[in-house]
Parts: C-alpha cells; structure tokens; sequence
C-alpha cells in the first residue's frame, strides 16, 4: 500500500476513534493484578461501568469481543431446549440467534425487513398466547448496526409487564452503550451485553454482562455448560477487585480513562452530541438524494446511518473509491444488505469537524465513484451544525 499522510479516517461503526488520552492510558506498565493497587483501580472501574449502563447491578468485564458476552448472557442464564424470543432486526440480530441455536435453544425468531426495529406489539402478543410461560427470555439488539434502526427498549419492558410474563429481557447494546441513552435499571432490562470497541472508545477486547437480580436468580438454576464465562466467581473475585484469571489490565486503563471522558462531557451530552451529528448525517444523506435505510424517523440511529445506493451500483466499490482516495473507512453492508448498503459510523469519540472530513470524504467519493446523485448534501450538514451551534434546535 502506498504512503497516506494524515490520520487514517476510521468511520465504520466500530472500532471507532480511540483517544489520545485512552491511547496514552493504555500505554501504562502492567501491574500485578493481585496487588491492592489493581484491587483499588479495578473497584474503581467496576463501579464507573454502573455509572454508564445506568445501573446499581453489577457489571462483569469479558476479556473477549462482544460475541463473547452475548454468548454468556445466554449460557448464564438458560438451560438446553429452552424457549427464547428473538426478532430479526439485521445482521447482529441473526447472528445471536445462529449463537443461540447452536447452544441447544429452541429459538422463535421473529422475521424483520432489516429497515425496522423490534415492534413491541408483536413481544407482547407473543408472551400473552404464551400462558404456560414457556418463553424464558426475550433477546433483542437495542442498536441494530448492520441497518442503523434503534429499538424501543422501554416499550418492550411495557408490553412484557403488560402480559404478565416472567422472562428475562435481554438487550445487546454493543453499539448503543455509551452513544444512545441506555437505562438498564429504569427499563428492567436483566443482561445487557455491552463491548469496549464502540461508544466506550476503546480498541476491541472487552465484552460486557450488565446483570440485574433476577438474572443472578436464574443462574442458579441454568444448566448450559459454562466454566469461563460463569458469572457467580467472577461476581465474587470482583467483590474486593479481583478476577478469577488474568485480566486485561491495560484495556482496563484505557476503560477507566474513557469514563472520565464521558462523565467530563456528561452523559446526556454524549448522547445529545451523538443525537446531533446523526441529524447533520441524515440531512447531507437526503440531500444526496439518496435513501436511508432505517424506514422509521423513530428508530433512526444516532451511532451510524446505513445508506441505500441506488439500483445497479455496488456500496463495496463507492467504499473502495473513498479508501483509496481519502484513506477513509466506511462499513460495509453485511449479510442481506451486502452491497446494497454502506454505513457512516459517526459515534464514539467524534466531533462537528470530523463529520464535516467524513461528509465531504463520501461527496467527493460519490462523484469519483460516478454514482448518480446530487451535490450539496456537505453543505446541508454544515448548515445545520452551524445553526445548532447558535443554540437552535431545528430549522
Ligand atoms: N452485536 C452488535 C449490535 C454489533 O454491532 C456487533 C459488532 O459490531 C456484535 C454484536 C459483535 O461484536 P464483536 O464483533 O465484538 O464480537
């Protein structure tokens, strides 16, 4: 590969931007992980992990990807043929489900179009025809970020109360946490699976189980085979700051720095911030005149924008163009959407001026690629940054 100067413009959604001030944290000695000092930073780290999932559960640290925490939220909680609910918002969605297949569950999965999120109504009727209580879990991505469609995790804990029916809820916010508002205890959520590569502005290497009461409960009795991720010696070791194997010290550096940059900016800010350039994105994306592919306005996603290409042209090759031209990464379309789609990752540690860099990356692009569409979307973005900076709400 030839030479680029310049930092490397990684927009897919996720890994995303790390920090200089993660990078600088990660870069620190390891230390023993059974003296005091790591008991002290870990207790510290554990507890500022509550904070982002909006927890008083506890959180438990994987060294592993997100995968690896999705696959222990059901192992912990689940025994073999048992019944779950799953809806096929995208990609990630199905892949959860091929996880829990292959586990030995009997899986009802929902069928979805890839444009929308989770339709509460369907939960809910579901586990009302469910009078037995078969159903042992409902498992949802909260984030689905092959399409870019968010799902209403607070109407799904309603239409469950609503039945009456005890399952577990179960959410996967590997691309929401820390960009799009998560609140784990005010929605009763039980495991929310979470990773450090996204919103968490961290390299890969850390999967995440927030776990309520009731999923502890369920533990005791769940019977699919676990050893490494099994949560209860990991809960205790945690309890005074240590873990029941080696763990990441130096991801967890970088974990505790990144907390503090979230709660320097503040919580709200990060998702109101997310909420904004999302805006900005959607705005040059239709005045392009080309089409999104979450087909709800309230489910648009506010850590990446899927876009549609038009009919006869390859998003692989448009990313292509942009990659050799601009040294700019943008996802690619997985599974269904292959092709079809290309995404605009702008969540983690990201600002107007860089969504201004990776707009006009992909405007120029578009041109370049000789993709049918109109100029002006850049324009439209910097618009409504300039107008939102005024303190204007819209226009
Ligand atoms: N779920 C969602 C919503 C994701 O976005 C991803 C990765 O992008 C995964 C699951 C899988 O996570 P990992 O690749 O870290 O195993």
């Amino acid at each position: 590969m030839a030479f680029t100067s310049g930092r490397h413009f990684l927009q897919i959604p996720g890994p995303t931007n790390t920090p200089d001030r993660v990078l600088r944290a990660l870069s620190r000695p390891t230390i023993d992980h059974r003296s005091p000092e790591f008991a002290q930073f870990s207790l510290e780290v554990l507890e500022g992990l509550k904070r982002i999932f909006q927890t008083s559960a506890p959180v438990i640290v994987y060294p592993s990807s997100g995968t690896g925490a999705l696959e222990a939220a059901l192992v912990n909680t689940l025994s073999p043929g048992d019944r779950i609910l799953m809806v096929e918002t995208g990609h990630f969605a199905t892949l959860w489900r091929n996880l829990a297949v292959e586990l030995g569950l009997e899986v009802d999965f929902l069928p979805g179009d890839w444009r929308h999120g989770v339709d509460a109504t369907i939960i809910g009727k579901k586990l009302t025809e469910d009078e037995k209580h078969a159903i042992r879990a409902v498992a949802v991505v909260h984030n689905e970020t092959s399409t870019g469609a968010t799902s209403r995790v607070h109407e799904i804990r309603k239409a469950i109360d609503r039945a009456g029916h005890p399952a577990l809820l179960m959410v996967d916010t590997i691309s929401s946490l820390a960009s799009i508002d998560y609140r784990h205890d005010e929605w009763g959520v039980d495991v929310a699976v979470g990773c450090s590569q996204k919103g968490l502005m961290l390299p890969p290497g850390l999967g995440l189980n927030a776990v309520s009461e009731k999923a502890r409960q369920a533990s005791k009795s769940a019977r699919l085979t676990k050893s490494y991720w099994a949560w209860e010696p990991i809960l205790a070791g945690n309890k005074a700051g240590f873990f029941p194997y080696t763990p990441p010290t130096n991801l967890l550096y970088g974990l505790r720095e990144a907390i503090r940059m979230l709660e320097e900016e503040g919580l709200q800010n990060v998702f109101a911030r997310h909420d904004r350039l999302a805006e900005a994105t959607r705005r040059a994306v239709r005045a392009w005149g080309l089409e999104i592919l979450c087909a709800d306005p309230e489910e648009f996603s506010s850590s990446l924008t899927a876009v549609l290409m038009p009919e006869g042209y390859d998003a692989d090759d448009l990313r292509g163009v942009i990659l050799t031209n601009f040294n700019m990464s943008l996802g690619t379309g997985l599974g269904k959407v292959k092709g079809k789609v290309f995404r605009i990752g702008h969540l983690g540690d990201f600002n107007d001026l860089m969504l201004a860099g990776t707009l006009s990356g992909v405007e120029m692009g578009l041109a370049l690629a000789g993709i049918p569409f109109s100029k002006g979307g850049v324009a439209e973005a910097l618009d409504y940054l300039e107008f939102t900076r005024k303190g204007k709400v819209s226009r």
